[in-house]
């Protein structure tokens, strides 16, 4: 089990302050549940400690239910913010988690399940948000797909275009109908990767979407700052989510995840968290059009 009984501010060793490899092997079918990982996922649920960072905004997040999703949820919650969650209906168990911890913080949870490779979806998404939250100041784009093929002849068109429409798809659709509709003062966060640059030889169709989002990122950032909204990506290495056990990696990779980095060790969702809460608060007001590594030492270019 990870240490919980810190909270985010304790001083320890960060090589030894999450489980390290070995892991025990495991696989789940895609997408998968959070609560069905040995050993679970750290999302911050027993260490997030907020100060009222996002008091009062409304935040949309896809891939809310697990994962880095859910810590960025948990997060957010814990620092004012009211949340609309979307994430794919067969992960209504996770989903529930989630709401029921943002719930206890006294801020409002609003579960709007969908597939985000439906463009209608995307766009009644963000409407509905804005209109039950009273406004849109922060989206999140955390869902995304990720499924390993050794081979270039084993990659289909099927996959190849399923990955495109959840990963780079959705983001245009998601940030075309939310920012006209953003205040200045909203922020947009994506989720990029440490594949965008050191792509993986089993994640061609993945990793060129994680590119493609560094370079929307950056471009949309340009043109959004005319009304005052920033863009911004995290880029990720190995952290220990459902994504990887569920098709994202060769189940033979499971054992040694995060094994190769520097720290030797994968990341948790809780340790991507608070990089989302300060480039969705007015702390990061002079940043924009950046990517920012949680990759245990492996860096960016
Ligand atoms: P996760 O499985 O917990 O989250 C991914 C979420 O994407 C799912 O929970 C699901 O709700 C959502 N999703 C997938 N397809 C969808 C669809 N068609 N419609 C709606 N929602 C859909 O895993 P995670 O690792 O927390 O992934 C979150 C993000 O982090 C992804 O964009 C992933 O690419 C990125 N990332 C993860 C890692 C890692 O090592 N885990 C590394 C770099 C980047
Ligand atoms: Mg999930």
């Amino acid at each position: 089990m990870p240490t919980k009984k810190h909270d985010q501010f304790s001083m320890q060793n960060p090589l030894t302050q999450y489980p390290q490899p070995p892991f025990p092997a495991q696989g789940q079918e895609a997408p998968g549940l959070d609560s069905r990982m040995k050993p679970e996922p750290d999302h911050g649920e027993d260490t997030y400690k907020g100060f009222g960072r996002l008091a009062g905004r409304k935040a949309l997040i896809t891939g809310a239910d697990s994962g880095i999703g859910r810590a960025v949820a948990i997060a957010f919650a814990r620092e004012g913010a009211d949340i609309v969650l979307n994430y794919l209906p067969i992960e209504q168990a996770d989903a529930r988690e989630v709401i029921k911890l943002i719930e206890a913080e006294g801020r409002r949870a609003i579960a709007m399940p969908g597939d985000l490779k439906d463009e209608r979806f995307c766009k009644d998404l963000v409407d509905k948000a804005h209109e039950q939250l009273g406004g849109l100041d922060i989206l999140v784009n955390v869902a995304g797909k990720q499924v390993a093929r050794k081979e270039v002849a084993h990659l289909t068109s099927e996959q190849f275009d399923a990955t495109m429409k959840t990963n780079v798809y959705a983001l245009f659709w998601l940030c075309q109908a939310a920012v006209p509709l953003m205040p200045a003062g909203a922020t947009i966060i994506n989720t990029a990767s440490i594949q965008s640059y050191q792509p993986s030889a089993t994640l061609l169709d993945y990793a060129t979407t994680k590119a493609a989002i560094v370079a929307f990122t950056k471009a949309l950032a340009k043109q959004v700052i005319e009304r005052g909204i920033r863009v911004n990506a995290v880029a990720p290495g190995p952290i220990w989510t459902v994504l990887q056990p569920s098709g994202g990696q060769p189940a033979e990779k499971i054992p040694n995840f995060g094994g190769q980095t520097p720290m030797k060790r994968p990341g948790q969702p809780a340790e991507c968290a608070p990089l989302y809460v300060l480039l969705a608060s007015q702390e990061s007001s002079y940043i924009t059009g950046e990517v920012f590594g949680v990759t245990g030492g492996n860096p960016l270019p």
